[in-house]
């Protein structure tokens, strides 16, 4: 099949671009390499199979394409925050372009949601049919609105012009070719803990997140795309649940060294608990996650100390 993934260049967009390459797919990467970069996908170039393109998704684009996975969107706070109107812009109108070329392709098209649509959740664990908490004005808003309008979009779309469409809600996922300035939080502590650097903790730690390896989730995009006969969102993460201060203690003994860990300001409407039923997952497309945070992080590690030179 002839694919086409926006913010091919991002962290998960370069692992999928990888995986379908390895499956004998003609891919085409379109990223504006807002967050994403060329040394994700330099390996890539030399492969006739592989095509690039320097794109803004908020502008229509065209291709003759049999599947379309829509990734583009900065997913760290700090990035998505750095530009908020154009975060929401990306998310918004990237759903309509990538949509309106669905339609004229018949490809089907695939959106990257996120739990963020469930927001502070009231509801624990998160399963597709909870609709959220979210706060529609905050500073998490222009990513949370975007997604949730995004999806609208695809379901939309689905229904008034019979486009097939997946959506995945991808639960916080990690692991190599994450920037080292991302600012998310594994990637934070990993290289806060190589160089030395205290590790900064928001708030008290008491907060939670359930931590995918990359890997895993890039198994579960495929299987998603690929299954017939998928009507709803579907959650995608690793059932694991872990505090901030657990994940501290954790890299600061994987990494070794005098880092200590210390407490700052908790940002506004930081959600306290967030953790994946993956119910639904395993039932339509036997998928559940294999890698263990422990080793996910030790892989994780590797990495950076390769890529910082430590
Ligand atoms: P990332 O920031 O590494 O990748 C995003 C990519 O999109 C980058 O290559 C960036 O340059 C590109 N991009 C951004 N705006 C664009 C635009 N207007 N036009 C074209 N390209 C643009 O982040 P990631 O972690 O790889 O996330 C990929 C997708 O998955 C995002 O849509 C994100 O919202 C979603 N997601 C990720 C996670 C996670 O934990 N990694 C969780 C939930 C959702
Ligand atoms: N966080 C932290 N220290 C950091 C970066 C993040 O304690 O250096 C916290 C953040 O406040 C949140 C959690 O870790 O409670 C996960 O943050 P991240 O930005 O990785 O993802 P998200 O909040 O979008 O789930």
């Amino acid at each position: 099949m002839r694919i086409l993934i926006t913010g091919g260049a991002g962290f998960l967009g370069s692992h999928l671009c990888e995986r379908l390459l390895d499956e004998g797919h003609e891919v085409i990467c379109l990223d504006n390499f807002f967050t994403g970069s060329r040394d994700n996908i330099i390996n890539l170039l030399p492969n006739p199979r592989f095509e690039l393109i320097r794109h803004d998704v908020i502008d229509p684009f065209k291709a003759e394409v049999d599947r379309i996975y829509n990734l583009a969107c900065p997913a760290s706070p700090p990035h998505y925050q750095y530009n908020a109107i154009k975060t929401i812009k990306t998310s918004v109108m990237g759903a309509i372009n990538v949509l309106g070329l669905a339609k004229r392709t018949r490809a089907r098209a695939f959106q990257a949601s996120t739990s963020e649509v469930y927001g502070d959740p009231e509801v624990h664990p998160q399963s597709e049919s909870y609709w959220g908490h979210v706060n529609p004005i905050g500073i998490r808003s222009c990513y949370d609105e975007g997604k949730r309008v995004a999806e609208t979009l695809f379901f939309d779309y689905h229904r008034q012009n019979n486009v097939d469409v997946r959506v995945v809600r991808i639960f916080n996922t990690y692991g190599p070719r994450m920037r080292p300035d991302d600012g998310r939080v594994v990637s934070n502590f990993i290289v806060q803990a190589l160089r030395g650097h205290n590790l900064t903790i928001y708030g008290d730690g008491s907060q939670t997140r359930s931590f995918c390896y990359v890997d895993d989730l890039i198994e579960g995009f495929v299987r998603l795309m690929e299954t017939e006969g998928v009507s709803s969102p579907v959650n995608i993460g690793n059932p694991s649940e872990f505090t901030m201060l657990q994940l501290a203690e954790l890299v600061v003994k994987k990494v070794g060294g005098n880092s200590k860990i210390t407490f700052h300001p908790l940002p506004s409407d930081d959600p306290k608990q967030r953790c994946p039923d993956i119910t639904l997952a395993k039932k339509l497309l036997g998928w559940e996650p294999k890698v263990p945070l422990e080793e996910g992080i030790e892989r994780t590690i590797a990495y950076f100390k390769k890529t910082l030179g430590l």
